[in-house]
């Protein structure tokens, strides 16, 4: 059976940084890419359990650390609320919805991150960029993805 696409970007940028892939840390990949709804360390760790039942909670918590120090997840904080892990490396932002709690991918034109980069003073280089909207999302349930960033498996650039 060939392996997934996925499962090579995974084993590339683990390499990339010096690190194997196990099979823990791809099915805590494959996790998080197959319901892109941010979820929590522990929620993530029910969904892995399903496939993996004998993983224990910290073990997940380190291959998350370790998929984020590789980039190939993004940690997602809300204040007061725990860290939430999205897969979607494209340069977006989260709306956040007070109501249903769901957190939804909104795409950034590369013209707005250099309109908003273009406001620091000289001297200032930022990294990353993070945009947060808190509301209410007009069709949570029914619209989810219709942005485009809950399907499709989109491969890390650099
Ligand atoms: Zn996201």
């Amino acid at each position: 059976m060939p392996t997934p696409p996925t499962i090579d970007v995974l084993s590339q940028r683990l390499a990339d940084s010096g690190l194997r892939s196990t099979p823990q840390r791809e099915v805590v990949y494959n996790v998080l890419l197959a319901k892109r709804d941010h979820p929590t360390a522990d929620e993530v760790y029910v969904r892995v359990k399903a496939e993996l039942p004998t993983i224990s909670l910290a073990t997940v918590y380190n291959c998350l650390e370790t998929l984020v120090q590789c980039r190939l997840v993004r940690s997602v904080n809300f204040e007061r609320g725990p860290t939430r892990y999205c897969p979607n490396l494209r340069p977006h932002a989260h709306f956040h919805d007070e109501k249903t709690g769901e957190t939804h991918d909104i795409d950034l034109p590369p013209s707005l991150l250099e309109t908003v980069n273009g406001i620091l003073p000289k001297g200032y280089d930022a990294k990353s960029v993070e945009i947060i909207f808190r509301g209410s999302a007009a069709h949570p349930a029914s619209n989810a993805g219709a942005n485009g960033a809950t399907s499709g498996i989109v491969p890390p650039s650099n």
